[in-house]
């Protein structure tokens, strides 16, 4: 059917987000009796923190429009929080307060006259926010063996062909989707290539909490002139469905504060109330947020790292994760054996996966890759947090998760890659998995 003549011919063609798709396929799945690994949407397994709960429910009973910007108190936690994180030197004022970081991305590119640069793969919903505002994006696909990372090479080649034009940068890390991040100085050199050119670097660091060892550090140390950084509650938090994101602005970008605010003021007025009050908790941290922090990082790295070696055992070239909760595989090793199989692109692969066994994952092209590529992301997060952390509390807190413990609190996750495996190795592909792996099928199974 074609499209009815009045749609805006920007979201002509535009479906569901691919994580928001995958989530509903998967929520259908399970209600239709299917034995599901959802490994799709990354969503956080953990609940939100106790004290964080009680604050939202002491103030459940606020019901007033607050302010465009946030709540002023939200704000302060915030710019403080960035202090004592990131010795960013920013006041209330340089923060605008959001119903979700999603949200406002979106008005960051409405607001701001420029091309978007998005280092590949990368997160699913930037670049289809830049076609609905009718934004142009410059995709810069990443090598794998620079850990999927833009280097600042690419960027200056970017930048030279054209260095009077207005450009936002997208940096996300730790990643989603490769859980790799950036090191001081990678980050300081990329830092010196946007300052040339001048660059509003879009630093989403929405996993920054999320870091493994808790050493994330922001390129706003190398660039504060030129830096907005993206938070907000959803990943370290564990409120995704609270939906409450923080962009940080530098100094003299005050104008698209701003201008991001007026239009916040006429298309959503302001973000929830309670929840905003319930965030000052969380940003103001404390004692009982750093060892709930300190456990998930523990779980997840645990996690991420048993999860990466059965994958490159079953012939997938896989990055160490550094932080998050996400795996981004490559399966090229197996592309003949795929062909052979009547799969020709990584999502269709993702498909017959999702169809023959029940584990759902994103291909490799909803983050901006090359179909032919065979990568896909895992997202880690199909286990009760809440349980897994209560265990955890109960241990000593230097002791290192064993696979004991992530069988015994993590097992969905487990299984669902272990199901991913064994269906990479079915019957009937097990001797061309055998010769493009090189592996005995006993081993993958
Ligand atoms: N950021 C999460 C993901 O990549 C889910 C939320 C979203 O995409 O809006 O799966």
């Amino acid at each position: 059917m074609s499209p009815p003549e009045h749609l805006n011919l920007n979201v002509r063609g535009l479906g569901l987000s691919a994580t928001v798709a995958i989530n509903e396929r998967s929520l259908d799945l399970i209600q239709a009796g299917r034995t599901m690994a959802r490994m799709g949407l990354g969503q956080s397994p953990f609940p939100v923190p106790a004290p964080v709960v009680e604050e939202l429910r002491a103030n459940a009973s606020r019901k007033e429009y607050l302010p465009v910007r946030g709540l002023l108190e939200l704000r302060s936690a915030v710019a403080d929080y960035h202090r004592r994180r990131a010795g960013m030197v920013s006041s209330a004022d340089d923060v605008l307060v959001g119903p979700g970081s999603k949200e406002l991305m979106f008005l960051l590119q409405l607001c701001y006259y420029g091309e978007l640069v998005i280092p590949t793969p990368a997160w699913v919903s930037y670049a289809p926010q830049a076609q609905v505002i009718g934004r142009r994006v410059s995709l810069v696909p990443c090598a794998k063996s620079n850990g999927w990372k833009l280097a600042d090479d690419d960027l200056e080649r970017l930048c030279r062909r054209d260095p009077k034009r207005p450009r936002i940068v997208v940096l996300n890390y730790p990643s989603n989707p490769t859980g790799g991040t950036y090191t001081a100085e990678e980050l300081a050199r990329l830092a010196e290539v946007a300052r040339r050119y001048g660059v509003l670097v879009l630093s989403d660091e929405i996993y920054g909490e999320l870091h493994f060892r808790g050493e994330h550090v922001s390129i706003a140390r190398f660039y504060p002139e030129g830096t907005l950084v993206s938070g907000g509650l959803s990943k370290w938090c564990g409120a995704g469905g609270w939906r409450l994101g923080t962009f940080t602005f530098p100094r003299d970008k005050r104008w698209l504060l701003e201008a991001m605010a007026a239009v916040a003021s006429e298309t959503y007025t302001s973000t929830s109330a309670p929840i905003q009050y319930a965030a000052v908790r969380a940003f103001r941290g404390g004692m009982q947020i750093e060892r709930y922090l300190w456990n998930a990082r523990r779980i997840l790295a645990a996690l991420g790292s048993t999860c990466a070696d059965m994958l490159r055992a079953a012939g997938a070239d896989v990055l160490e994760p550094a932080g998050a909760f996400y795996l981004f595989p490559d399966f090229g090793s197996h592309a003949a054996l795929f062909r052979r199989r009547g799969i020709h692109r990584s999502s269709q692969l993702c498909e017959r996966l999702l169809e023959e066994t029940g584990v759902a994952v994103l291909s490799g092209e909803d983050f901006g890759r090359p179909g032919d590529e065979w990568t896909m992301r895992l997202a880690l997060v199909d286990f009760d947090g809440a349980r897994a952390l209560a265990a955890l509390e109960t241990r000593p807190a230097d002791e290192p998760v064993s696979i004991n413990y992530l069988e015994a609190h993590c097992l969905p996750v487990l299984e669902g890659t272990r199901r991913l495996i064994a269906w990479l190795h079915a019957p009937g592909a097990t001797s061309a998995a055998q010769q493009e792996v090189g592996e005995p099928s006993e081993g993958v199974a």
